[in-house]
């Protein structure tokens, strides 16, 4: 996992993530920016760090691309691209990120479990 400077931009890009077996990006500068213009205080900014880390090292180690929104698992860490709340709104993705709001939901944990267990595939 790379936590760098991407340079603000005037986006909400807190994070990439080239695809499998490829260490994942976390802009720490747009987190730090972005979260602070919107009122986060340090927490809210430490804890946004810290889920987008997990996110970007979900895409790192299943391959698996973001995921479409469920309203019927808000919280999912891998769906918050399509999220349809503002992001700054509550329940919104950044909002969700700084306020440690997301995780994985069951099948997530499993393929994440198993490649983990069998990171060989055997
Ligand atoms: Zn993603």
């Amino acid at each position: 996992m790379n936590f760098l400077d991407a340079g603000y931009n005037g986006t909400d890009n807190w994070g990439t993530n080239a695809g499998q077996g490829v260490a994942g990006n976390v802009y720490v500068d747009n987190i730090e920016w972005e979260a602070g213009l919107h009122g986060g205080n340090q927490t809210q900014i430490d804890n946004a760090l810290g889920n987008v880390a997990a996110h970007e090292l979900f895409h790192s180690i299943t391959g698996l691309r973001d995921l479409p929104f469920d309203p019927d698992e808000p919280r999912d860490l891998m769906t918050q691209d399509f999220n349809p709340n503002g992001p700054f709104q509550p329940g919104g993705q950044n909002w969700n990120a700084m306020n440690n709001n997301l995780g994985l939901v069951a099948w997530e944990k499993n393929a994440l479990r198993a490649l983990c267990d069998h990171p060989n595939g055997h």
